[in-house]
Formats: structure tokens, sequence, C-alpha cells
């Protein structure tokens, strides 16, 4: 049976960092969806795949910066492309930034089902408000890979330690935009977590502690579940 796993967390709670090592250690096929927008951005893309409508792309920019939801409709048909890209005999998959609302969490319910996927177990990992406005003020992520590294142990422009890529500000780490992420989180994703507890195994991680502590947690949790 395939190992499917949904992250989630608010942002700045380690999720993608987490994510990133979860999918490595088990050979899992990694879906973040922000990283996916990012590039659809980057690269002239809608959420939606189509090529050619510049006004979506820039719409869908002006989303990202503010820390706003891309609409759910979009965010479906991302989903299901990016599900139907998982390779054949692939240990699994694990998502990372999706459900982020109660309607994206209905769609997942019935894409896997009409699927035929395996039910996922859903890992929330939680860290308490005052932490995570502390860890994202300044955070710099690789703008290559995606690569994140604490605020204080680099600066803005130093070489990435996994490509030869360079750390940068992400856009929406900036302080009003944090706080904007995380009013939405607390609106609209905690009941698409309320969704997705009620029909699929759940367990709640404490976020707290060194990244390695984390790690350990996920894997013991993961282990007790066989
Ligand atoms: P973080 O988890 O650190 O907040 P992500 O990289 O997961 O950031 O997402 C960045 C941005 O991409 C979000 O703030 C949002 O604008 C958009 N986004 C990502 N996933 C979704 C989703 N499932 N639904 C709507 N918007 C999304
Ligand atoms: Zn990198």
């Amino acid at each position: 049976m395939a190992l499917n796993v949904v992250f989630l967390g608010p942002p700045g709670s380690g999720k993608g960092t987490q994510a990133e090592r979860l999918a490595g250690s088990r050979g899992l096929w990694h879906v973040s969806t922000g990283a996916i927008l990012r590039a659809c951005v980057r690269d002239g893309f809608g959420p939606d795949g189509t090529a050619g409508n510049p006004e979506l792309v820039r719409q869908t920019a002006a989303i990202l910066k503010a820390g706003q939801l891309v609409p759910d409709d979009l965010m479906m048909v991302l989903i299901r492309e990016a599900l139907a890209a998982v390779p054949a005999g692939s240990s699994g998959w694990l998502l990372d930034g999706f459900p982020r609302t109660a309607p994206q969490a209905e769609g997942l319910i019935s894409l896997l089902a009409e699927l035929g996927s395996d039910e996922p177990v859903v890992l929330e990992i939680f860290v308490p408000n005052e932490e995570i406005v502390r860890r994202l003020s300044g955070r710099l992520t690789c703008s290559t890979c995606g690569h994140v590294t604490a605020a204080g142990l680099a600066v803005e422009g130093d070489p990435c330690r996994v490509c030869d890529g360079h750390l940068a500000m992400r856009e929406d780490d900036r302080p009003e935009t944090v706080r904007n992420r995380l009013a939405v989180f607390r609106e609209k994703t905690r009941p698409a977590k309320d969704v997705l507890a009620a029909r699929y195994r759940f367990e709640r991680i404490d976020g707290l502690g060194s990244p390695n502590d984390v790690t350990q947690r996920i894997a013991s949790v993961l282990a007790a579940a066989g």
C-alpha cells in the first residue's frame, strides 16, 4: 500500500522543511502547491496550467504577494493535474499546502475516491502563534530550489546549501503579508482540517523544538501506524 500524506500546518510551522525530509526519506512524490504556483507565475502559466492568459498570471501573482488564496476551482484543476503526474510505482505522495479551505478538502476527498487512491494520513504540525511570527520574520528561501534557511543563519544573496542558487526573502514573508497569511490560515484552513480529520486518520504533531526533534516525532507517528 502506498504511503499518502497530507501535511497541514500554518506558515512558519516548519511544514515545508518536514515535507521535504519525509518525501526524501520515504521516496514520496512531493506536491507543494505554493512552489507550483510560484513556478506558474515565474513561467507565465495560470494555476490551471493554461498559457497565453497574462491577466490570470498577473492576478495570481497579486494573490500570492498579498498572502490571499488562489480560487478553489483553479486549485482543484491544479491538484488534479499534480496527482495525475505522480509516477506509477512511486511509494506514495505528499501534499504540502493543499487543501487550504473546506471546499478544497471536500474536493480532495471526492478526487481521491474517484482516482481510487489509498487513503492518506493527515499530519498537522502545531506551533503557537507567537512562535510562528518570530520564525517567519526574516527567513530566507532559495529562489532556485525552494530550500528554506532560518532567520539569522544567513543573509540575502548567500549561496544555497542544496543547489547552486542564492537565498532571497520571499515576497510574501514580509511582515504585513505574514500577518495576512496567518489570518487567512485561521479563517479558512482550520475548517479544511476539520473536514479531513472527520474522514481520514489524523495526527497532530508538536512542531516546537529543533527540526530534527520534529522529524523524529513524525517518524514515530508513522511507525505506529504501520
Ligand atoms: P506557506 O505554507 O509558507 O504559507 P506556500 O508556499 O504553501 O506558503 O504558499 C504560498 C502562497 O501560495 C499562499 O499564501 C497562497 O497565496 C498560495 N497557495 C498555495 N496553496 C494554495 C491553496 N491550496 N489554495 C489557495 N492558494 C494557495
Ligand atoms: Zn537551492
